[in-house]
């Protein structure tokens, strides 16, 4: 009856459904977002504090459901139902967000409603547990990760409650957790770009484990990929790009370091992220112009020109003589060694997104 590929699986605790519920502080002027109500286990508890709950369902069958439960009831005309992927729906304001998450779009809902121009006040959500761990890991605890930064780089993450797979019916394979965000505001709120802020780590989490000089200096990819950055920040403020040629590229040897473990490696949620993330910019259009209008030079360069000699020793400035964060690694780094890092890139005009 469950369709578990899209997450269907129903908390039958009640006691569980309970505490999530209180653990929200619901005023009786809240207008609460549910995300996916299945049968409404959630959604008939949340009717009885708040003002109104828009709960949005991707199963017509469980839309019908949750509305079929509330027929002839008072709270009937508190509830509205959407129908649809609420990742994909635009949402009207809301004050709570209460959901028990089908796993499959935990990162994509976390940064929806922290991008929300009106973030909700509180979220209080059921994740898997590792998920739920790598939303609250610190530096240096072995699940921190890009997604541990930018959560948090946002909001404020609580653990507040393990629940155990038998809550649920059918089962899901692996252990859940419920966590409470609360948006950071007004002046809490970084000034700095999102695309900016996750384009650069993406680079610091290549390999965690890694010095920051060796994910930045001794990678390719990296390298190239600043240096196209670089070649457009010059072309949007009129800076001379050097292409003179100094010699041949060398490879770069890299130690890689015991114990070092690519961030991607857990899959699902993850690969989501990506998409989620993978948003266009002006910035990578641009990039694209520039790259042509250079007859695509930078793709398949093998000589090395002064203006790659630059970005390196820019990079290498940042590291070891701005930020001395050089011989750190990303795994160890906090949310103030990013923010000097982007700042001191910034300022040599290297950009991220
Ligand atoms: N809230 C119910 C409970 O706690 O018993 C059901 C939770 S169940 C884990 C997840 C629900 O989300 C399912 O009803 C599923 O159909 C729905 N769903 C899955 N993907 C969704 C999406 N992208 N947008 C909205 N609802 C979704």
């Amino acid at each position: 009856k469950f369709n578990t590929n899209v997450g269907q699986h129903i908390l039958k605790n009640p006691g569980v459904a309970e505490a999530i519920v209180a653990k929200a502080n619901l005023k009786p002027s809240d207008v609460v977002l549910e995300v996916g109500p299945g049968t409404g286990n959630l959604t008939v508890r949340i009717l009885e504090k708040a003002k109104k709950v828009i709960a949005v369902e991707l199963d017509p069958r469980m839309a019908a459901e949750v509305t079929k439960r509330l027929q002839g009831r008072t709270e009937q005309k508190k509830l509205e139902v959407l129908l649809g992927d609420v990742i994909k729906t635009e949402l009207p304001h809301f004050d709570v967000c209460i959901s028990n998450t089908p796993y499959q779009i935990s990162s994509p809902l976390v940064f929806k409603l922290l991008a929300l121009p009106n973030p909700p006040r509180t979220s209080i959500l059921m994740f898997q547990r590792e998920f739920a761990l790598r939303l609250t890991a610190r530096p240096g605890d072995a699940l921190y990760c890009r997604l541990s930064v930018n959560a948090q780089f946002w909001a404020k993450i609580t653990h507040i409650m393990k629940v155990g797979k038998n809550n649920f019916r059918p089962p899901p394979q692996v252990e859940s957790s419920v966590v409470r965000i609360e948006p950071k505001l007004g002046s809490e709120r970084p000034g700095v770009s999102w695309d900016e802020w996750d384009g650069m780590l993406r680079i610091c989490f290549v390999r965690k484990n890694k010095t920051l000089r060796a994910s930045w200096l001794g990678t390719k990819e990296v390298l190239a990929m600043v240096e196209r950055n670089y070649r457009v920040w010059c072309a949007m403020n009129s800076v001379a790009v050097d292409d003179t040629v100094v010699g041949e590229e060398e490879e770069m040897e890299v130690d890689e370091c015991p114990g070092d473990t690519e961030e991607e490696e857990w899959g699902g949620i993850m690969d989501v992220d990506e998409e989620a993330d993978d948003r266009p910019s002006f910035f990578k259009e641009e990039a694209e112009r520039v790259s042509k209008a250079n007859g695509t030079k930078t793709k398949s360069k093998k000589k090395k020109t002064r203006v790659a000699e630059l970005v390196r020793e820019k990079i290498r400035k940042v590291l070891e003589d701005v930020t001395e964060l050089a011989d750190q690694r990303a795994a160890k780094c906090d949310e103030n060694d990013f923010l000097r890092l982007l700042s001191g890139f910034n300022d040599e005009g290297i950009h991220f997104a």
